[in-house]
């Protein structure tokens, strides 16, 4: 629906900063899926499973109260703080590779992030009910706005995507805090070897690129959104 009724007013050149985003998002998941594959492909020699080594971890980080659980697909692991719950793709749950470990690790560092009370996590669970509105709301308000020439509506579907993109740009400190949580605790707990460490670090670092790639996604969204509602401001 992007750029939907704009084709009279000739070409909306602002699209190539969609496509830009679009590159970009693309190159980051290109770059993660193959480090991934990369990474589980090498054991451990701990021979640790991803769900042993969280449980290894959450136990010296003296977390007692949070579960791990396997959940079916491919890098859909995750921490539901309101559950507490550590959910492990069937790959990272059982496997013993330095993606698997690192991963699920990753997780757990979320798990003490919620539980040393870490302020940008909870600053992202505040915002999450306002992000989600921000983006289901924002193009609709934008595009009524813009066609029918109302002001007000426009300046709100652009308030209400930046709402959207700051979800994003909270999201940022929390993921990184999470996988330097995790590759510490991992060679603390003498879960992984220096060397292996390397690896983790390495799948961690492709999966954080995709967070930058979708937060620079938005914010060239975000540009065009105010590039069109300008140029239509001056064409009033
Ligand atoms: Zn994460």
């Amino acid at each position: 629906m992007y750029g939907y009724g704009y084709g009279f007013y000739g070409f909306d050149r602002t699209y190539i900063l969609l496509i830009i985003g679009m590159l970009l998002s693309l190159a980051a998941s290109a770059k993660l899926k193959s480090t991934f594959a990369k990474y589980r492909r090498i054991r451990s020699a701990s021979g640790l499973t991803g769900a042993e080594a969280a449980d290894r971890i959450l136990r010296a980080a003296g977390i007692t109260d949070v579960k791990i659980r396997a959940i079916p697909g491919s890098l859909t692991d995750h921490y539901d703080p309101r559950t507490k719950t550590v959910s492990l793709s069937q790959d990272i749950y059982g496997q013993t590779s330095l993606a698997a470990v690192g991963v699920a690790a990753h997780e757990c560092g979320h798990a003490i992030q919620h539980a040393v009370h870490y302020a940008p996590l909870e600053m992202r669970s505040a915002i999450v009910p306002v992000a989600n509105l921000g983006s289901s709301l924002s193009w609709p308000l934008f595009l009524i706005g813009l066609l029918a020439g109302i002001r007000p509506l426009t300046t709100a579907g652009i308030v209400l995507f930046s709402l959207a993109v700051l979800f994003q740009l909270v999201t940022l400190p929390v993921e990184l805090n999470a996988s330097s949580r995790a590759l510490h605790m991992l060679e603390g707990t003498g879960i992984l070897g220096s060397a292996e460490t390397k690896g983790a670090r390495k799948v961690l670092t492709a999966a954080a690129l995709t967070y930058v790639a979708a937060l620079a996604a938005s914010i060239l969204q975000l540009l065009r959104l105010l590039i069109l509602a300008g140029g239509r401001r001056s064409d009033d």
